[in-house]
């Protein structure tokens, strides 16, 4: 390309993108109806005429423009009218769209709490930052990530020990993503941001054999294979994003991972947080070992029976007899921890397994959803979905009834399907932004709090908006994309920014065979509140995870797919769907996901869902016990 024909091209895209951005402007100023199908041109606009650093500069220049208070209270005023009060927007730029969660150490008392959605919150009695890592700089780089920090752990240790003294509880927090009661504590809650100073590859009292790489056989694209995985040591409230940057300064990479990576890593784990692959398991699966603090101030590393650790070694060692770790080798017992909702101690390092960094290729593909579930059927559930690493289905839960032709009237889905890449290249192939999630509403300021305006003001468009939405998406190889090609963690992170605070979701477990009577109910109950004008805003999705062995973990009885319901903050009647949903999905005998979830947990419940939760109460007792019991598991209990 000439100098003169790349000048030409960057020209027209700057064009169309000032002309697609000041007809929005000039849409909220005269005609507020027209609204939506102008930011929807904008988001294309963005994702189709845009390099990503031309895309960013177009944010910032939205993002100035829309920085003074009097131009959003402006445009505000503009989109409120005739809107009934509790749809309205407000276009604030509120802390939580600059701000992360962090906690200053010294404000122990009168501290408040609350998960990202803001359904659960705790004034906890007392507030603990415990640890001697570093959360707002973290650096993979630093030298103290090569130490363990044993004065974090006896800090801990402490903590329990005086909670136990006083007699109050004690539980720890990650990220504050579990959309249930989970992480929820009156008494003592302890912030792990800081206990995240261990990143390394493990070594110390690990067995000969998985000191440098071990194999481990895969089956994925429904070939079995070797591959050879590696050990990486890290604080129980590293961050998963931190997670990724600290394995990638090793050269190693997570095997998979959700969508977001804004997670504690003991937080993801303790709730069995997985993405998608029938041919891998959930992230409590990557555990290999765990140290945790439980009852008593007691320090156990627990693994299976035929675990990474070198009892010989670890008996002998000055650290150990110091601190007074107990080695426990016991299949039963790491069931327990591994998915332990926070009760069975306080995870304060673990190990994990990974392996070398690797590149994925993924295609997204418009499909009409009766012809993928027939080719499923054909093909056998598993074969079908086990063809690619990793597989996904994005589902409208509505038919595009008002469409002009009867190929758009049909159900449409979004199949993803993520597999190695065989480009060895350096760099990436993003010459257009690979999704609308991770583009447009992750990066302008405002974009997640007109999300729900958009979709209040055209409810009975939203058959129509996801159908766009999914057709946004779109990307594979015999389309203008191409696919998306990158490094695996930029390919399995979704992005999601700041629309975590406005999109939210349930999510349910079933084994293969009862999939498509999940779907069916699901599509049954939207259709019939559509009728009321009650819609949920987005797609669902259809993800798949190995079957794993942790006690609680959703995936313990089977393979399963797992169906996640998503919607926006705020748009009218999404919440009693969920909950509607919910009761109708465990009727039809689901598994809830623990952290994703709107109605009471009750025992019966617990107990159908998961077969093992009385195995797993005996084990709580032995690590945890009452100390690290909370309303959520006290309601369980005793229910
Ligand atoms: C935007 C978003 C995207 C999501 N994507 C996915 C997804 O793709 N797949 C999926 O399966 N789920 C997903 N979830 C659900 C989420 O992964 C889980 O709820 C997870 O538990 C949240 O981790 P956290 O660090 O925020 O933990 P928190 O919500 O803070 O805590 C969850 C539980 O972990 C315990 N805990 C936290 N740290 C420790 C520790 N150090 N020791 C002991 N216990 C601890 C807490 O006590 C609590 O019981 C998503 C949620 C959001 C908001």
């Amino acid at each position: 390309m000439t100098a003169l024909s790349k000048f030409l091209s960057w020209k027209k895209g700057n064009t169309i993108i000032s002309w697609v951005l000041a007809r929005l402007v000039f849409q909220v100023i005269f005609n507020r109806d027209n609204v939506p199908k102008h930011i929807e041109l904008l988001d294309d606009t963005l994702t189709d005429h845009c390099s990503r650093i031309k895309r960013n500069r177009w944010v910032g220049v939205i993002n100035f423009i829309i920085r003074p208070r009097f131009v959003r209270r402006l445009v505000e005023n503009r989109l409120n009218r005739n809107m009934e009060s509790h749809e309205r927007v407000i276009l604030s730029l509120d802390k939580e769209l600059t701000k992360e969660d962090f906690f200053p150490k010294e404000k122990q008392k009168r501290q408040k709490w609350t998960n990202w959605f803001g359904n659960h919150f705790s004034e906890p009695l007392q507030f603990f930052v415990p640890g001697n890592g570093e959360y707002k700089d973290f650096s993979p780089t630093a030298p103290h990530c090569e130490a363990y920090d044993y004065e974090g752990l006896e800090e801990v240790c402490s903590l329990v020990k005086l909670a136990e003294k006083n007699g109050r509880k004690i539980r720890a927090v990650g990220s504050g993503h579990a959309l249930t009661a989970v992480a929820q504590c009156e008494d003592y809650m302890v912030c792990t941001q800081d206990m995240n100073m261990t990143q390394r590859p493990a070594r110390e009292w690990i067995k000969e054999k998985y000191r440098n790489g071990f194999d481990v056989e895969v089956n994925y694209c429904n070939r079995k294979e070797t591959e050879i995985h590696y050990l990486f040591e890290t604080g129980g409230g590293t961050k998963i994003r931190h997670l990724i940057q600290a394995l990638s300064h090793h050269g190693l990479a997570l095997i998979n991972q959700g969508g977001s990576s804004i997670q504690s890593i003991s937080g993801a784990i303790a709730t069995s947080t997985h993405g998608s692959g029938i041919g891998i398991g959930p992230v409590s699966a990557f555990a290999k070992s765990m140290t945790i603090v439980g009852k008593g101030g007691r320090i156990f590393r627990v693994e299976p029976a035929d675990g990474i650790t070198d009892p010989d070694i670890f008996e002998k060692d000055e650290q150990v007899k110091k601190h007074g770790i107990t080695l426990i080798q016991d299949d039963d017992k790491f069931n327990a921890v591994m998915v332990g909702i926070g009760s069975v101690g306080i995870v304060f390092s673990m190990i994990l397994e990974a392996q070398p960094d690797y590149r994925l290729f993924e295609e997204r593909i418009l499909r009409n959803w009766e012809d993928v579930k027939k080719e499923m059927m054909e093909k056998g559930m598993y074969a079908y979905i086990n063809a690619h690493r990793h597989f996904e289905v994005l589902i409208n839960p509505y038919c595009d009834h008002e469409a002009a032709t009867a190929e758009g009237k049909k159900r449409k889905c979004l199949v993803t399907t993520r597999n190695y890449s065989e480009s060895e290249s350096g760099s990436h192939h993003a010459g257009r932004e690979r999704n609308y999630i991770s583009s447009f509403i992750s990066g302008i300021a405002i974009s997640g709090r007109l999300s729900p305006w958009v979709f209040n003001k055209n409810h009975l468009s939203i058959p129509r908006m996801t159908n766009n939405s999914l057709k946004r998406l779109v990307d594979h190889k015999e389309d203008a994309g191409g696919g998306f090609e990158d490094l695996a963690r930029n390919v399995l992170d979704q992005g999601l920014g700041e629309l975590k605070f406005y999109g939210y979701a349930i999510e349910f477990g079933f084994p293969l065979e009862k999939v498509f009577d999940a779907v069916d109910l699901i599509i049954k109950n939207c259709e019939a509140s559509q009728e009321y004008d009650q819609l949920l805003a987005a797609p669902f999705a259809l993800r798949f995870a190995k079957k794993c062995p942790a006690h609680l973990s959703m995936m313990n009885q089977s393979d399963m797919c797992m169906i996640e319901l998503v919607s926006v903050k705020d748009v009218t009647g999404s919440y009693p769907l969920f909950m509607r949903l919910e009761r109708e999905l465990l009727a039809l005998g689901a598994v809830p996901h623990w952290g994703l979830s709107v109605e009471p947990w009750h025992r019966p419940m617990v107990e159908k869902a998961f077969p093992r939760f009385r195995d797993w109460e005996k084990e709580q007792e032995f690590f945890g016990g009452s100390t690290f019991y909370n309303a959520f598991l006290e309601r369980i209990r005793q229910s």
